[in-house]
């Protein structure tokens, strides 16, 4: 049993009047009032899962909300409180205070307050839980992906699990993609623009593969994508000539990039945010009827995405 089955099998109760989307997207939507949803998501992270044994606790402290915030960005919400349930082997102040400056430091430039939490003592987790707003009925989906769409994806893929794979080798990953790995940046600004013009959105966390396959389940279309178009960064670039491996770029993960799929109709929209404002999206493919995902390029093997089960 997968983690998606499980979840299905044990926990998708059906929900209440108050719950407009329940389990299944990137994160719930709560009504509150005539005007406005409450959008919430929680993540936790495990030291030796989510990151290296040896992560400083900056890095981890910015990772931990920063996977958060993408889940609200892949909404299109507006960030707004936080809690923080922190668990620790002990107390380390130098540790504890890195771990905290770093924490405010993106909390403050996404402009989300800290509002609560839980310390308890274990293995090193951490687990935040994030809840955002949106104007009613203006969240993004991964259910409203319409045949025709064109898919995008924004800045680049496959970066950071550039930076794991030669963490693994152990090799030393440039500056660059070890930061694209430890500090992925929250694509909230890009999100909340694509309110209104994108019709479903996910953020790729598990791998762009398994993502966008997310969106296709539950919008029950199917799409064609072309390797050669998907964004890659110069160092992966390098790599994927040399090796053929676009099971990294498909499955690596942790790239909390945006993936969504834009109507024909509103693509002079989507130039006009691109022409405005400094985002860099690129289309690598189309929803189609299909009912199955197609990838045009010379790479035919089934990738497995990261899965925790
Ligand atoms: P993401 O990768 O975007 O963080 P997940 O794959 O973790 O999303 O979760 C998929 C969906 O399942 C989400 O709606 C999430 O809230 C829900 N979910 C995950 N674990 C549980 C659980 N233990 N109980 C209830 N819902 C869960
Ligand atoms: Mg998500």
């Amino acid at each position: 049993m997968n983690e998606f089955a499980l979840i299905e099998t044990y926990f998708n109760w059906s929900g209440s009047n108050l719950v407009n989307l329940g389990i299944g997207d990137d994160c719930a939507i709560i009504d509150i009032d005539a005007n406005y949803q409450l959008v919430t998501s929680v993540d936790t992270l495990i030291e030796g899962v989510h990151f290296p044994i040896n992560t400083s606790a900056s890095d981890i402290a910015y990772k931990s909300l920063a996977v958060n915030l993408s889940d609200l960005a892949a909404m299109g919400a507006r960030a707004k409180y936080f809690t923080l349930a922190l668990t620790l082997p002990d107390i380390n102040k130098k540790w504890l205070s890195q771990f905290s400056a770093s924490l405010k430091s993106l909390a403050d430039e996404f402009d989300i307050v800290l509002v609560g939490g839980d310390t308890t003592k274990g293995a090193l987790s951490i687990t935040i839980n994030v809840t955002g707003v949106v104007e009613k009925n203006k969240a993004l989906l991964r259910s409203s992906a319409q045949v025709g769409d064109l898919i995008f994806v924004s800045n680049t893929i496959g970066d950071a699990a550039y930076a794991w794979k030669q963490l693994q080798d152990k090799k030393t990953p440039s500056e660059y993609v070890i930061n694209q790995f430890n500090r992925p940046k929250p694509q909230l600004f890009l999100g909340q623009k694509l309110s209104g013009i994108a019709n479903a959105c996910i953020d790729i966390s598990d791998g762009l593969e398994q993502d966008l396959i997310h969106i296709l389940t539950r919008s029950s279309v199917g799409a064609s994508i072309n390797l050669n178009d998907i964004p890659l960064g110069n160092e992966v670039k390098v790599y994927i000539k040399k090796t053929n491996d676009w099971c990294l770029i498909l499955a690596g993960g942790d790239d909390y990039e945006l993936c969504f799929t834009v109507p024909v109709k509103n693509m002079d929209l989507l130039k006009a945010l691109q022409n405005k404002n400094n985002v860099t999206v690129t289309q690598i493919g189309v929803i189609n009827n299909s009912m199955a995902l197609t990838k045009i390029g010379s790479f035919d093997k089934q990738c497995c995405s990261y899965q925790h089960f």
